[in-house]
């Protein structure tokens, strides 16, 4: 089922999904197989060699292709694997522009993988799209974007972005990751290609590692399967499967993430020991409008910063918690608290860390799907 008539919460149910040929399966079953018995050479249903194709995995392509609005869905091992065959259309010698409040993993890969494979990359503030037009010059092939961002929940206006891409005809990613396609569809504003770790909000469960690209355009498509298929670094059927069971309940996840996020911000803003709460939702975040515009709420991510800014008044708090778990990662429906100067940050000098906004109490939380009031009260237990 494939119509893109149909309402989200319909198509994270049924896209993609077909009862099984031989047995009538509701549910698509695991094929665990990695060849397939030709009739003749060449003469076969579609399915060569698991590399290239497997059918548990081509249900959850189809799947996510539909619930991104976009045609075509590839799938790989992880997020980082997907990011990396995004940047594998690039030549030496080509020019990337990107925003400078970007995954650690993403960050990691460009300048310690790429930029040795002669591709300069240009991190920007991507807050105010316009930046962008600085640093476009003949080399340039592609604007990458993160919306909203790890840890500070920037938003970058994708539209805006499109509207120059499309001047320049630069390829504009958007890792989607922290929206998730049930409160943001990039290629609606349009993205050319979406990139997600489905570890985080897509598979919701934290029990698998698997990455994703979606897009339109059928000769970016051909070019990316072109690599998907020749690198290699595509998901095993147990892996396509979960993520595939865990998409069925993303609505009804995320409109709780969505609930929690907004009473736990709240909580936190009139709190008398926090200082200061980064949540896209709040009419004064500086770009809460284009937010409005972009998404359909405002999620589960968010951080906040305490009164007394600094690593031992973080830590008193992160140590205290009990429903939140001490994690990298998000996006399950398990609470996770985290903080970035000391875990996923740890690695950036700590004065350019400062300097980017990521201050020492800074502490920033995944709220789960739990009871809202019992995740309020191990946070005011654990403030103080
Ligand atoms: C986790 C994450 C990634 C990397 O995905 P993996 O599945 O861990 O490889 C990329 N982008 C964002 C925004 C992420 O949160």
């Amino acid at each position: 089922m494939q119509s893109n008539n149909l309402k989200l919460s319909t198509r994270l149910i049924h896209a993609g999904v077909s009862p099984d040929p031989t047995t009538g399966a509701i549910m698509t079953p695991i094929y665990q197989t990695s060849t397939y018995v030709q009739e003749a050479p060449g003469k076969h249903k579609g399915y060569e060699y698991a590399r290239t194709q497997n059918p548990t995995r081509t249900a959850l392509q189809n799947a996510l292709a539909s619930i991104e609005n976009g045609k075509f869905g590839l799938c790989f091992s992880s997020g980082m694997a997907a990011t990396d065959a995004v940047m594998k259309l690039l030549m030496p010698g080509d020019e990337v522009i990107v925003a400078n409040d970007l995954y650690g993993g993403t960050f990691r890969v460009f300048t310690k993988v790429f930029a040795n494979y002669g591709i300069r990359f240009h991190f920007i503030n991507m807050s105010h799209a316009e930046n962008i037009r600085g640093y476009v010059n003949k080399n340039t092939k592609m604007i990458w974007a993160e919306t909203p961002t790890n840890p500070l929940l920037n938003i970058v206006d994708i539209e805006a972005c499109a509207k120059i891409a499309k001047e320049h005809k630069l390829t504009l990613v958007v890792d989607n990751t922290f929206a998730s396609p049930y409160l943001q569809n990039p290629l609606d504003w349009g993205a050319d290609i979406v990139v997600h770790s489905a570890t985080k909000y897509l598979g919701g469960h934290s029990d698998v590692v698997h990455g994703a690209l979606i897009m339109n355009d059928a000769e970016l498509e051909e070019r990316l399967r072109f690599i998907q298929n020749s690198c290699g670094a595509v998901p095993g059927p147990h892996d396509a499967w979960l993520v595939l069971r865990g998409i069925k309940t993303l609505h009804v996840r995320m409109q709780r993430h969505c609930e929690n996020g907004r009473a736990i911000a709240t909580f936190l803003r009139h709190h008398p020991k926090v200082e200061k709460v980064y949540w896209c939702g709040f009419p004064d975040h500086p770009n809460h409008d284009i937010a409005k515009k972009q998404m359909r709420d405002f999620g589960g991510m968010l951080s906040f910063t305490l009164k007394d800014d600094s690593i031992e008044a973080a830590n008193r708090v992160l140590s205290k918690t009990e429903l939140f778990s001490l994690a990298e990662s998000l996006g399950g429906v398990e609470s996770l608290i985290g903080h970035p100067a000391t875990m996923t940050h740890g690695s950036i000098p700590r004065e350019q860390r400062i300097a980017n906004g990521l201050s020492d109490s800074l502490i920033r939380l995944s709220v789960g799907i739990e009871d809202v009031e019992d995740l309020i009260a191990d946070l005011r237990q654990a403030i103080g």
